[in-house]
């Protein structure tokens, strides 16, 4: 049996040793007659000297194998690109930075072989070690999706995880390009089994993601697992109808009935409103560009990635 590990890299040089030390470990540990391993770094347009590491790795193991990409094109498409590769009956993905605890693999192997579940999942418990305003987002990130989204993305997933080839099989064949594997992952189902585990900080070089990334990457995810926001702009614009219809009943009964008639001609409640109705209407037209917006980039049915250079199998 073949257990692919995928491994996403940018700019990890200073990682990359120590990762390929720990997966070394692993593969000492777990390599058995019947159990061999594949390691797939995915170097996703490194500026820095990822690329001849990798090189200088799969020249000296012939287990390591490797695709290179011709820019930088995303963690969510390397690990797309990383399991186009992988050809193990297990398949796991994991940071390059040792976020991913590669000590947890052992476990995880055994977990699968038990033939409980189809994917074992690691999730972390805390968020030590993260700026708490990131925290913050990222937890109103989660309760927001969830509450709009039929499907369950559970707080502190991480995208490291072992997976039975039916389930590589089945992400693979949601083709779509504005990929969020955390929907993903959900969305495919099959029975997941969650190992619960604390933050690690990540050993050399830093962080990838900016607040701004990670915003986007946010908006993406909602965007792509739920038209709930497009039926927030209906509820809102008829909540705003029957609002301006009350308010024309009352002062129709002020008017005719009680006979009151406004002195002051009210251009203040009137300027409020059309500045609140113009926001409105904004919003929505921003909220319908998103989806139009994805369904035209969708529409042009572009790769997910460009090869520049790949291992031979
Ligand atoms: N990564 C990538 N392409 C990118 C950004 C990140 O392949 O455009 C990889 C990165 O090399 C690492 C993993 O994705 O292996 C997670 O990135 P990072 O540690 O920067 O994210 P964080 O752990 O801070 O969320
Ligand atoms: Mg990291």
């Amino acid at each position: 049996m073949l257990i692919s590990l995928i491994v996403p890299c940018y700019n990890e040089e200073a990682s990359l040793p120590i990762l390929y030390d720990a997966l070394c470990d692993v593969r000492k540990s777990e390599s058995s007659d019947d159990k061999c391993f594949e390691f797939i770094f995915v170097n996703d347009g490194s500026r820095d000297k990822t690329a001849e590491i990798i090189r200088g790795l799969a020249e000296n193991d012939k287990s390591v194998k490797y695709v290179f990409f011709s820019r930088n094109f995303g963690k969510e498409a390397a690990m797309y690109a990383g399991m186009q590769k992988a050809k193990g009956d297990y398949v796991a993905i994991l940071d390059a930075d040792m976020q991913d605890p590669p000590s947890l693999l052992p476990q995880m192997i055994k977990d699968l072989d038990s033939g409980e579940c189809d994917i074992v999942a690691a999730r972390r418990v805390t968020r030590k070690g993260e700026p708490k305003i990131r925290s913050f987002f990222a937890r109103t990130f989660y309760r927001l999706i969830n509450r709009m989204c039929d499907i369950e993305i559970a707080d502190g997933a991480r995208d490291f995880r072992l997976m039975k080839r039916e389930v590589v099989d089945a992400i693979l064949s949601l083709s779509e390009r504005q990929r969020f594997s955390k929907g993903i992952f959900a969305w495919v189902g099959f029975r997941t089994k969650w190992v619960e585990h604390e933050n690690v900080e990540r050993v050399a070089g830093e962080t990838k993601w900016s607040f701004w990334k990670l915003f986007k990457y946010a908006i993406d995810g909602i965007v792509a697992f739920t038209t709930a926001p497009l039926r927030l702009a209906t509820y809102a614009g008829f909540f705003f109808a029957l609002l301006g219809f009350i308010y024309l009943i009352y002062y129709f009964i002020r008017a005719i009935v009680l006979t009151i008639y406004n002195d002051v001609p009210g251009y203040p409640s009137l300027l409020c409103f059309i500045l609140f109705i113009g926001g409105l209407i904004l919003m929505c037209l921003g909220i319908l560009g998103e989806y139009i917006g994805r369904t035209y980039i969708e529409s042009k049915g572009r790769p997910i990635y460009i090869p520049s250079e790949e291992s031979k199998d």
